[in-house]
């Protein structure tokens, strides 16, 4: 296993992250003992980093993490989140920071917590997650509670507004670069590298789209993404190939950030994907599978409060979305705020 500092930090974090999500049953149900056991297995082949958060199930997923890391804490660098407790659900206040922590905590069977994050910024008002928010997590780093603060979103410029004004030690962001979507490495990567940030990639399989399970019903893609990712199942099934082992060799060849976060729910994904990370990709099959994804490729939907999306339409037509890169790479060279 390689492992990479995240920014900053001195966390050491394996190129491959365990994303917890799923232990909460957010893919589907889980058998707990298989859960536990996918965990148990990770950290015998040196998977040390990984992520959870209360919202994730909610508060299944650190509970099942929490029990599997019984005896195992030491061994690994956990990350847990706060602000989000449900689809509609956020309270990004001080005191309920506060209250989260210790839940948290408590289900996880731990005193501390090496990452928190403030989960979904895009949900917050700007105002206060950096006026409220961050500071209430920079003192519990004060008070030992936690060793580094991160941020979480879908939506890139509101998480480099929120860097610029709060410099958090690490920005995590999901469906922003996989064989799908490719602008974490045009957008937030150069930011991040700048100012020593620690960049966590997550949803290598686009949450689902790129296995064959497909996507689960909340997903929030347009169809259009939905059915290019069945196309390229289709497509390496029938040249006997695997479109999630493909998906995470891509990722895994993308060495500017820290780590990939995997969402894993049985010892069987955890071997794949280990193997998945000791194997080279075919160049002809990766050439194949981007043909067949091209149509849908950088569809990106909005997520949070209106006023912190990425772009002004909210429409999922790939035209909008050519139109919106374009203003954001302007705005990037500006080095300004997105409109
Ligand atoms: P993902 O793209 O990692 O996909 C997870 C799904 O793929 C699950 O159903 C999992 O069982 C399945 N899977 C895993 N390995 C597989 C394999 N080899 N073959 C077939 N299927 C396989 O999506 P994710 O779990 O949402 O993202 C990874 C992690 O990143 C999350 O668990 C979470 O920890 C983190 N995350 C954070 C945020 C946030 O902070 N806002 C958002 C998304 C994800």
């Amino acid at each position: 296993m390689e492992y990479r500092k995240l920014g900053r930090t001195e966390l050491n974090v394996s190129t491959l992250g365990f994303g917890a999500s799923p232990l909460g049953d957010v893919f589907g149900p889980v058998n707990p003992a298989a859960g536990e056991r996918a965990v148990h297995l990770a950290i015998d082949h040196g998977i040390n980093f990984f992520d959870v958060a209360p919202y994730y199930g909610p508060v299944l997923a650190e509970e099942r993490l929490g029990k599997a890391l019984l005896g195992r804490r030491t061994k690994v660098i956990l990350a847990s989140k706060c602000g989000r407790y449900g689809v509609d659900t956020f309270d990004y206040s001080p005191r309920r920071i506060r209250s989260s922590i210790e839940e948290s905590l408590r289900r996880l069977h731990t005193d501390y917590l090496d990452l928190y994050q403030v989960h979904d910024v895009e949900f917050g008002s700007i105002e206060q997650i950096v006026g409220e928010t961050l500071p209430t997590l920079w003192a519990l780093q004060k008070e030992g509670k936690v060793r580094y603060v991160g941020i979480t979103g879908y939506m890139l410029r509101m998480l480099m507004r929120v860097a610029e004004a709060a410099s958090p030690d690490s920005i995590l962001s999901y469906c922003r670069y996989n064989l799908l979507v490719d602008d974490l490495d045009r957008v937030l990567v150069p930011y991040a590298q700048e100012r020593g940030i620690g960049v966590i990639n997550a949803s290598a399989l686009h949450m689902g789209i790129l296995s064959s399970h497909g996507a689960p019903e909340w997903h929030p893609a347009a169809d259009e993404v939905r059915q290019a990712g069945i196309k390229a199942s289709r497509y390496c099934r029938e040249h006997g190939a695997n479109l999630s082992q493909i998906a995470l060799q891509f990722c895994f060849g993308y060495n500017k950030v820290a780590t990939t976060l995997v969402g894993m729910r049985s010892m069987e994904e955890v071997r794949r994907n280990l193997r998945a990370l000791a194997t080279p990709l075919d160049p002809a099959l990766l050439a194949k599978v981007r043909t067949i994804l091209a149509p849908a490729f950088n569809m990106v939907w909005p997520s949070g409060l209106p006023a912190n999306h990425d772009f002004r339409a909210a429409s999922h037509r790939p035209s909008a979305l050519r139109a919106r890169r374009v203003s954001m790479r302007a705005s990037s060279r500006r080095g300004g705020e997105e409109r």
